[in-house]
């Protein structure tokens, strides 16, 4: 059997890219979300929301100890994890139509990595200077320079991760109150672990990793490339426009002859400011996040020699084709995929919208005592005891309990005396949940033949309003 060596190493060994700054239209576009994003994750836990008294005032908080997240008017409680799953829903089918609209739109524009890359660039740039400088600094060594920019550099990428470590646990307590705590060495081990962490991840993800992380980490590329479609825009090389390359001179020659001369002059300025070192001449792959840089340097070229922008431009391969083929560009956005997405984002966000329109701040829940079923007491009658649990997302209210569909009945809270008109009241606390133990008696003459289904009714005495749990009582010989 033949055995086929392989010489050589196994893995690619990286390239260092140094993207180069670039002006246009995708480039503010980038600047702007990447200043709102920022913005918002770092000064959100500093907004306040007024829930009333005994109530963080934070409006988006992860409250663990009480086991509640807090968002502007929503709080939520561990039981209502379902909103989070339709959250989950609704965040998949966004990103699969952002896919099926414009391809790898999050990647090159919202997600995380690109941001804080970009904001890491960004510094590099300021310090070090543009992609020229910073090739010769390498090729130089370490001067003295190039040490005192170093230095200087990965100290702002420090204070920047360490920020964004910090900015991340303000989330989970109090933020004015940990900010104070921290300052002072008071705050809890976990949240300067958690700091710690994320200073590190931070640094090494956005300073170092870079295109590491979109190329090699990420399984996002793997997947969208399964979800994609030919009518997708991607950011394009439009090769019937470009091709064949020839500089400047040389087209103009070729063009006085009318023989065909493409508009690409093989500047690689579309290669020098991609943040991944990709060429998108080669086509669409792995390493392109789609963030639009390429064209606005492509745009650049094309107006400095007179030709038409849009050289590279966010396009479909079906136009890519029909190009190809002398014919017009059509586009499709609305289509079965786009239109199926659209629809379970619709679907799940309403029926979440309903389910929190019509979101009651109280519960009752209750449970028959297995064993015994039933009791006979010593005067004939016979009593059930059940376990009775009493939810309140409300302040500290007083909650009125009765028991409906069985005449005749007695309600018995060990403790707790009737209230004038007879009833039980029960005090729960503030956004807190009791248990109470409830015992429904019958005397003899009033005990029913079968189980019968019967209604515990919690009423909040200030304003009446009510809930009910379905339960049954058990008369004896069953
Ligand atoms: S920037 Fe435009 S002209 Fe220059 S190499 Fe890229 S595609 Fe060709
Ligand atoms: S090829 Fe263009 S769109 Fe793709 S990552 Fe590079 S600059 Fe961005």
């Amino acid at each position: 059997m033949n055995e086929t060596i392989i010489e050589g190493p196994l893995y690619e060994a990286r390239k260092k890219v140094y993207p180069q700054a670039v002006h246009g239209r995708f480039r503010r576009i980038k600047w702007a979300i990447l200043i709102f994003a920022l913005a918002v994750y770092y000064l959100l836990p500093f907004v306040r929301w007024d829930r009333g008294p005994g109530f963080p005032s934070q409006a988006v908080l992860v409250d663990f100890p009480h086991r509640r997240f807090y968002f502007f008017f929503i709080a939520l409680w561990p039981q209502e994890v379902y909103y989070f799953t339709g959250l989950l829903i609704i965040a998949a089918m966004t990103l699969f139509l952002m896919n099926a609209v414009a391809g790898r739109v999050w990647c090159g524009y919202l997600c995380p990595q690109t941001v804080w890359t970009d904001l890491f660039y960004a510094v590099e740039r300021l310090v070090e200077g543009d992609r020229r400088e910073r090739i010769m600094s390498d090729k130089r060594g370490w001067t003295l320079t190039h040490i005192r920019q170093a230095v200087t550099k990965h100290f702002i990428w420090l204070m920047i991760a360490w920020w964004t470590g910090g900015a991340w646990v303000l989330y989970f307590s109090d933020a004015p109150t940990l900010v104070k705590d921290l300052a002072t060495f008071q705050a809890p081990f976990i949240a300067y672990l958690w700091i710690a962490i994320l200073t590190a991840t931070t640094y090494v993800f956005a300073g170092h990793a870079r295109e590491q992380v979109c190329i090699y980490m990420c399984p996002w590329p793997r997947i969208q490339a399964a979800l994609t479609d030919e009518w997708a825009l991607n950011v394009t090389y439009r090769v019937d426009r470009g091709e064949p390359r020839v500089s400047v001179k040389k087209a103009e020659q070729l063009r006085l002859h009318g023989e065909p001369a493409g508009d690409c002059i093989d500047c690689h300025q579309c290669i020098n400011v991609c943040p991944t070192g990709v060429d998108i001449r080669d086509g669409i792959q792995l390493g392109c996040i789609q963030c639009g840089l390429c064209i606005d340097a492509c745009d650049t070229v094309m107006s400095e020699i007179g030709r038409p922008t849009r050289l590279i431009a966010y396009d479909t391969d079906i136009n890519g084709q029909r190009r190809q083929a002398g014919k017009p560009p059509v586009y499709r956005l609305i289509r079965a995929r786009t239109i199926l997405y659209a629809a379970i984002i619709a679907i799940v966000g309403s029926v979440m919208l309903y389910a929190l329109a019509t979101r009651r701040n109280m519960s009752v829940e209750v449970l028959h005592d297995r064993n015994p079923l039933f009791v006979l007491l010593s005067d004939g009658g016979v009593r059930n005891n059940y376990t009775v649990h009493i939810l309140n997302k409300g302040p500290e209210r007083s909650f009125a309990l009765d028991v409906l569909g069985l005449p005749g009945a007695e309600l018995h809270i060990p403790g707790t005396a009737p209230a004038a008109d007879g009833k039980l009241a029960v005090e729960v606390g503030q956004d807190q949940t009791r248990e109470v133990r409830l015992s429904v008696q019958v005397k003899s003459d009033m005990i029913p033949q079968d189980p019968v289904v019967i209604e515990i009714k919690a009423t909040e005495t200030a304003t009446g309003q009510a809930a009910i749990a379905q339960d049954h009582f058990i008369p004896p010989n069953q």
